[in-house]
């Protein structure tokens, strides 16, 4: 099929033979990728640990889950504690959240079995166009192209679009709506995939040896370089917060678990003041005080990006002596609690840079 797009025509049809040739020599071997009988939640647990996360540091982080719970049904009657235990290292831990509430909705309605069609798969928590796109064309050889970042930038490349022209998304995924193959339509996928993660990378594309490159407009008009470009970027919103950092004469620190908060709920924290827009007055603090006792101030921040926020904690400290009440836990076995990692940041700033 030839399609004419910014004013260049396109052999679809060529292109994908030449990809899916491509992809049968240089597949990457995923662990994900093994065929059997619960593919389909591999593929789900897979997609959605990439989200956000690079392939290298999911792998390990995949293995370990499957094993844990090798089918649906197993993994629904996990408790969130437990995923989210397991999910550490991984960030971004409303995914967590959402894999927890869909074992249980696929448990209860589809009987432990992933449902095959885009757009009950797009019902589940967490599931969007791109990860029921994919999970649908892998899983269950649908013929669909979904379109994420790195699907998007090789075919921004190929058909010279830049990220800051107008309908840029539309103009990609109407391009991505071309790409049809009936017979093997997961391979396919899992071909731009890898095609962009192996040759059109996003910094240094190998254009010289690109089996793709007599197809592609940017490398025509010698413009890979800028191609997609960027968006103008928002700098990200500031949010400030205190932290009361306790450690007692047992070498407990003090904790709390995270509730009614649709970040990182469920997980254990140290206690702190909500975020705020502004800078804490220290002398406003009373209410927020977990308990009653003298408080340093040595100066100490974290600073670290976290849910589109740029946050800048101040971490106030105190030692004491044994304190009944609280959720204590002993320095040695912070290791067996869900604790997200912007604490764990803090928890070593704290013991490195206190006299
Ligand atoms: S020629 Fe370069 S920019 Fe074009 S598809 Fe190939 S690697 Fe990507």
């Amino acid at each position: 099929m030839l399609v004419i797009n910014n004013n260049t025509e396109l052999d679809i049809e060529k292109m994908s033979q030449v990809l899916m040739k491509w992809y049968d020599v240089n597949a990457r071997i995923l662990p994900w990728r093994n065929k059997s009988k619960n593919s389909p939640y591999h593929i789900w647990i897979s997609e959605i640990m990439l989200q956000q996360t690079t392939v290298k540091a999911v792998i390990p982080k995949f293995k370990s889950f499957i094993k844990r719970w090798p089918d649906i049904k197993k993994l629904s009657l996990a408790s969130i504690d437990e995923i989210l235990h397991e999910w550490q290292g991984l960030g971004y831990y409303t995914r967590a959240h959402n894999i927890f509430r869909s074992a249980l909705i696929i448990s209860k309605n589809y009987n432990g079995r992933l449902p095959k069609n885009i757009d009950s798969l797009k019902e589940l928590p967490g599931i969007g166009d791109y990860t029921a796109g994919a999970v649908a064309s892998i899983a269950f050889s649908i013929p669909v192209l979904p379109v994420d970042v790195n699907i998007e930038r090789v075919l921004a490349r190929i058909n010279g679009l830049f990220k800051n022209e107008k309908n840029f998304k539309s103009k990609v995924n109407n391009v991505a709506k071309l790409f049809y193959e009936s017979k093997r339509p997961g391979d396919l996928t899992q071909a731009f995939m890898d095609f962009g993660a192996i040759i059109c990378k996003p910094n240094n594309p190998l254009c010289e040896i690109c089996p793709l490159s007599k197809f592609c407009l940017s490398f025509r008009k010698k413009i890979v370089g800028k191609v997609p470009g960027k968006k103008y970027l928002k700098s990200r919103k500031k949010r400030y917060g205190v932290v009361f950092f306790v450690i007692n004469n047992k070498n407990q620190i003090l904790f709390r678990k995270r509730k009614n908060s649709k970040i990182l709920r469920g997980m254990m924290e140290l206690p702190m003041t909500p975020l705020s827009k502004h800078k804490w007055n220290l002398n406003s603090l009373d209410q927020y005080y977990p308990i009653k006792c003298e408080w340093e101030d040595n100066n100490i921040f974290v600073k670290a990006p976290i849910s589109g926020f740029q946050l800048e904690i101040k971490i106030l400290f105190s030692r004491m002596g044994i304190q009944e009440n609280g959720e204590w836990v002993a320095l040695d076995n912070i290791g067996s609690y869900a604790i997200p990692s912007i604490f764990k940041k803090i928890i070593n700033k704290v013991l490195k840079e206190l006299p």
